[in-house]
């Protein structure tokens, strides 16, 4: 499937019905692929998460999406890239939807306080500067077979969402944004994130490891560090080994 991207150049969807996981097939076959260039799955039987957690993915209406993209600042700049998809998500899904779909930094989306998606951004190589990565989005939309666990009432009300038309927005706004935050950074999304955060102004716990750190939510910095407010002062943290919950 081609799918015109406004920018003069086309990006190619891959349709697949099944797969071990969406990341890993871009992974597999990065030396063909142009920026943009992204696949689609039913169903994947080995989703994975941050630091190989398993991802929830059955059969049903859900979006497993992967987009391979080049960035030419390198590496150190996969942290905003991922909070800049985090951001196009949510307001592609509210516009479709007309949910009121909230991120949580720094890789999730949620709604009614549950988590509605992961975004996962993976390291395929390096040329030079310039780092080749994987960006994995998987949405709740329907669950046919919802783990208790994790199972979300809101869900329902996504399963709606015209999967076709999702896939070809989600291409077009990434491509978009993205090549804006190549140019401009972090600095022109951090009113969105604002906007977007489900957590903002809220007291909130880090867990990094076995300590626990307490504080009030503050939005992020343009490195794309979470702010959190303790006791009168501002710190910031980042780093993949964090995890935000509320307090
Ligand atoms: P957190 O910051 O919430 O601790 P994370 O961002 O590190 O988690 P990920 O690695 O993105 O989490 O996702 C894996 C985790 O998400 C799993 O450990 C599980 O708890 C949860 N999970 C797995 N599948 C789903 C799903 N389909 N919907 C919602 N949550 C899921």
């Amino acid at each position: 499937t081609k799918i015109d991207n406004y920018y003069g150049a086309d990006s190619h969807v891959e349709v697949l019905p099944i797969i071990d996981s969406t990341n890993q097939y871009l992974l597999n076959n990065i030396e063909r692929l142009t920026t943009g260039d992204s696949c689609v799955a039913e169903f994947q039987s080995k989703a994975r998460g941050r630091r190989g957690r398993q991802w929830f993915a059955p059969f049903g209406s859900n979006l497993y999406f992967s987009m391979y993209w080049r960035l030419d600042q390198g590496i150190a700049a996969a942290m905003g890239l991922s909070l800049v998809v985090g951001i196009v998500m949510a307001d592609t899904l509210r516009a479709i939807s007309g949910q009121d779909i909230k991120v949580k930094w720094p890789n999730d989306l949620y709604l009614d306080d549950q988590k509605l998606a992961g975004i996962l951004v993976e390291l395929a190589g390096k040329t030079g500067d310039c780092a080749h990565v994987v960006i994995g989005i998987g949405v709740n939309l329907m669950m046919t077979n919802p783990d208790p666990n994790i199972v979300n009432q809101k869900w329902a009300n996504l399963g709606k969402v015209d999967r076709n038309l999702l896939v070809a927005k989600v291409v077009k706004n990434l491509t978009s944004k993205l090549t804006d935050f190549e140019q401009h950074g972090l600095a022109p999304f951090l009113d969105d994130w604002l906007r977007l955060d489900n957590f903002v102004d809220r007291p909130v716990k880090l867990l990094i490891g076995d300590n626990v750190i307490r504080g009030v939510a503050k939005g992020i910095n343009e490195q794309g560090a979470l702010i959190l407010e303790q006791n009168g002062k501002t710190n910031t943290f980042i780093g993949g080994e964090i995890s935000l919950r509320s307090d």
